[in-house]
């Protein structure tokens, strides 16, 4: 009998795919012979059907696990390392037993449950503190004791990376994180420290985060915060942090979609209002870019409420009331631009319309309130905002504009505030963090979007793929690298099969002619046009395995990341990549006689690839880096396109999490309607797919996943042998025995110094001969 002929026998249950559950489970009815061509099966709904097979029988159905394998607390030790397989194990833990963390080797899996559960008290972090990774439950703690205790006992350096898409839970997962990292490396003497760090979140989160269609509470930028802390004889005490921001989503300052709300802290402003007679402020639906969604309140969150937490968050972090008055009226100032109404010009003496230009009332009441609030001329705001002027060599002219170029520069001027506020914001956070910190150990907690694919794809998602791709590359390499020490340990020689390596697309978007060097070279051409761009890419790229041009046009291309192939709309990048905003309108606002105003615009543009923000401090707004690797850049010529900052922060990143030993935290969103604990098999197929986890089991599968100490072994097999091939004293020989009787295939195992390691497969072989006796 051939192994699949024992493994396939009459009883045996496999896996068959189902249109709505992906796949159901079904019996065999009739023991499969080689070369037979079909199975006779009956599904779990009792349907009785005969399965096609090819004549060798190569796509013979998967095969359930064993029994005792259910709901393994780690994927990778499932035996069948399929895709059913998996889901079947994360299904049962999530939706019959309300488990929501499962391991899958190195990678920490974690189901948003969408309800309150009983499992980040004090008394659970007692429970973790000092425990290894496998003797309790998984959980976010178990992952966070273990990156503690690795500080403590090596001093090294560790990250704690956390993806998933919108909505699944990655800040959440962040937040506990810290927060065990403040309740076990806190001291008496420090409560400050913690408590600061704690109070960052609310303070990111007020302006930072945003209500959208798929969460109430969305990040609207991506965070690295490091947790600096010191050792005192051997024990870890949390000393500081540092904060670094990626890509703060600023259009929508300016543009909510359907559904979906301005920053949390505009309304939490908006309601406060009454705090602030001389902010001029009305209700939230009076302001432009906060109306346009249609979606003012969010569910049980109280924005008067939460406007306190940030201002008592902010206290904490050392803002003081001046500052935070001056904060609010910059907040003010860019509701009320907003509203600045920008009409039609008439001709002189005439009736007829002036396509070309356009007026705002010299007493447009919000013109005046915003030049009020920020302290700078109204008449030079709306001179810049009705004209803008063109340089060449020596000269320059004045050119009228038009109502959409109007609004253009207006919302451009408003987006580009609030991003230096947000920067001004995040470096005084630093600053108040990072208080003389000495040099430290760090624990780094990267909450990054995920891999995103929508119907449109536009240049935002082209970035966080971009994003996902490299950190995907990082984790690959990184288990890779643990793989091959764990054999060498082991002493044991192998290829790793068919690793994929993301480096061929990832040279697609960062080579010279890739992708982001031919958007920065057409950024530079003064008639470059999106659609001339992806003329060229086409031309160009079309050499890389990676890129795949439209089937007609040129107004999109397709890139195929690790996760999907991603079509990409063209249109706007060149306008995102550019990130243009009037020269003159920021000139305005610099002159302000409000001296936060001018502080916040004239915040240097940062080189990220140099600000290492451990080594950076923020003093009265400016960024001041340690010697040698200053470099910054002029914020009014020849700014750096978003695009190759971005490239640049990334690299940065990348190498300081090589640097570092990675934790990983997938979070899975298991439903789009928020609601408790409900399963939707394909949602989540898909975001296992893209956020690699199917990918680790796959690596895992090419090796050896199946691994026993020789001693379990022989407990758990010694029945398959006769006893004369059994010696207590040597278990290393009766383990030997045990498998070369059984299995043929030399390739299907090796024996380690501690351990013997199989390929995928084999222990549900042995299991069968074990069930079979
Ligand atoms: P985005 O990318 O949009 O920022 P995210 O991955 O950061 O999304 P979160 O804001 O962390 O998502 O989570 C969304 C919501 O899911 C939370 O507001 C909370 O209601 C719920 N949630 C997430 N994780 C948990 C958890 N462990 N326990 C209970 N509820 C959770
Ligand atoms: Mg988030």
């Amino acid at each position: 009998m051939s192994s699949e002929e024992m493994l396939y026998a009459q009883g045996a249950k496999i896996w068959v795919p189902h249109a709505e559950l992906v796949w159901e489970s079904a019996t065999l009815e009739e023991s499969y012979r080689k070369g037979a061509g079909f199975l006779k099966i009956c599904t779990e709904s009792g349907k009785l059907k005969e399965v096609k097979l090819k004549a060798d029988g190569s796509d013979l159905p998967p095969l359930r696990n064993p029994a005792i394998l259910v709901g393994q607390n780690d994927l990778t030790t499932l035996s069948y390392l399929h895709e059913p397989g998996v889901l079947h194990n994360l299904r049962v833990r999530f939706c019959e037993r309300q488990i929501i963390y499962t391991y899958c080797g190195i990678i920490l899996v974690a189901i948003n449950p969408y309800a309150e559960m009983p499992l980040y008290g004090p008394s659970i972090i007692r429970a973790y503190r000092g425990h290894a990774m496998g003797d309790l439950e998984p959980h976010i703690f178990a992952l966070a004791e273990e990156a503690y205790t690795k500080l403590e006992r090596e001093n090294c350096n560790l990250s704690i990376i956390v993806s998933g898409e919108s909505g699944a839970g990655k800040t959440v997962s962040a937040k506990y994180a810290m927060r065990y990292f403040a309740a076990v490396g806190g001291s008496e003497s420090e409560t400050q420290v913690e408590r600061k760090v704690l109070a960052s979140s609310p303070i990111m989160e007020a302006f930072g985060n945003a209500k959208t269609t798929r969460n109430d509470n969305s990040s609207r930028f991506g965070k690295f915060t490091k947790l600096l802390f010191r050792n005192q004889m051997g024990v870890m005490f949390l000393q500081g942090a540092t904060m670094h921001t990626y890509l703060l989503e600023k259009s929508r300052v300016v543009y909510q979609a359907q559904g979906e709300r301005n920053y949390h802290i505009f309304y939490q402003l908006c309601a406060a209002r009454s705090k602030y007679p001389e902010l001029v402020l009305d209700h939230q639906d009076k302001f432009q870019f906060l109306n346009m969604g249609g979606a003012p309140e969010i569910e049980r969150v109280s924005d008067a409420e939460q406007f306190n937490e940030t201002v008592q968050a902010m206290t904490v972090l050392g803002f003081s009331i001046q500052q935070i008055a001056d904060i609010v009226k910059i907040l003010a100032g860019i509701l009320h631009l907003g509203n600045i109404q920008v009409s039609k010009k008439f001709n002189e003496g005439s009736e007829e319309e002036d396509s070309d230009s356009c007026d705002i009332f010299h007493n447009d009441i919000h013109l005046q309130i915003t030049g009020d609030l920020l302290r700078v001329s109204a008449d030079d705001l709306r001179r810049w905002l009705l004209m803008r002027k063109i340089e060449s060599v020596n000269e320059y002219v004045l050119i009228p504009n038009s109502i959409e170029a109007a609004q253009a520069a207006r919302d451009a001027l408003a987006k580009h505030i609030y991003a230096k506020l947000f920067q001004y914001i995040v470096g005084v956070l630093n600053k108040s963090l990072n208080n003389g910190s000495k040099q430290c150990s760090f624990i780094g907690v990267l909450d990054i979007y995920g891999f995103e694919t929508f119907e449109v794809n536009s240049f935002e998602q082209f970035c966080i793929n971009y994003a996902n791709e490299k950190l995907q590359q990082q984790f690959n390499q990184h288990v890779f690298k643990l793989e091959q020490e764990e054999y060498l340990k082991e002493g044991i020689t192998w290829t790793m099969i068919d690793f994929y390596d993301n480096q061929p697309c990832i040279d697609l978007i960062e080579s010279r002619l890739g992708v982001l060097d031919l958007l920065d070279e057409e950024c530079r051409m003064p008639k470059g046009s999106d659609e001339s761009w992806a003329g060229k890419l086409i031309g160009k790229c079309n050499k890389f395995p990676h890129f795949e041009k439209p089937r007609f046009g040129t107004t999109s291309f397709f890139i195929k990341h690790f996760s999907d192939t991603v079509e990409y709309d063209v249109n706007g990048f060149l306008e995102k990549n550019r990130d243009t905003v009037s020269k003159e309108l920021t000139q305005v606002l610099s002159e302000s006689n409000m001296s936060l105003a001018k502080q916040v615009m004239t915040l240097e543009e940062i080189d990220t690839l140099s600000v290492d923000s451990a080594k950076s401090s923020t003093l009265g707004g400016r960024v001041v880096i340690s010697a040698g690797r200053k470099q910054v850049v002029p914020s009014k010529q020849h700014r750096k396109t978003v695009g190759s900052q971005f490239q640049e922060s990334l690299a940065s990143l990348i190498s300081t999490l090589h640097a570092t030993t990675p934790h990983y935290v997938r979070c899975i969103k298991p439903n789009d309607d928020k609601v408790a604990f409900k399963w939707e098999t394909a949602k989540i197929i898909q975001q296992l797919r893209a956020c690699g986890v199917l990918e680790t089991v796959r690596i895992s599968a090419a090796g050896f996943p199946s691994r026993w100490l020789y001693p379990d072994f022989y407990m758990r097999y010694q029945l398959l042998v006769y006893r004369s091939k059994l010696d207590k004293n040597d278990m290393k020989l009766s383990c030997r025995n045990i498998v070369m009787k059984w299995i043929q295939d030399e390739d299907k195992y090796r024996f380690g110094n501690t351990q013997i390691f199989f390929r995928a497969g084999q222990v549900a072989f042995l299991e069968q001969v074990r069930a079979n006796l």
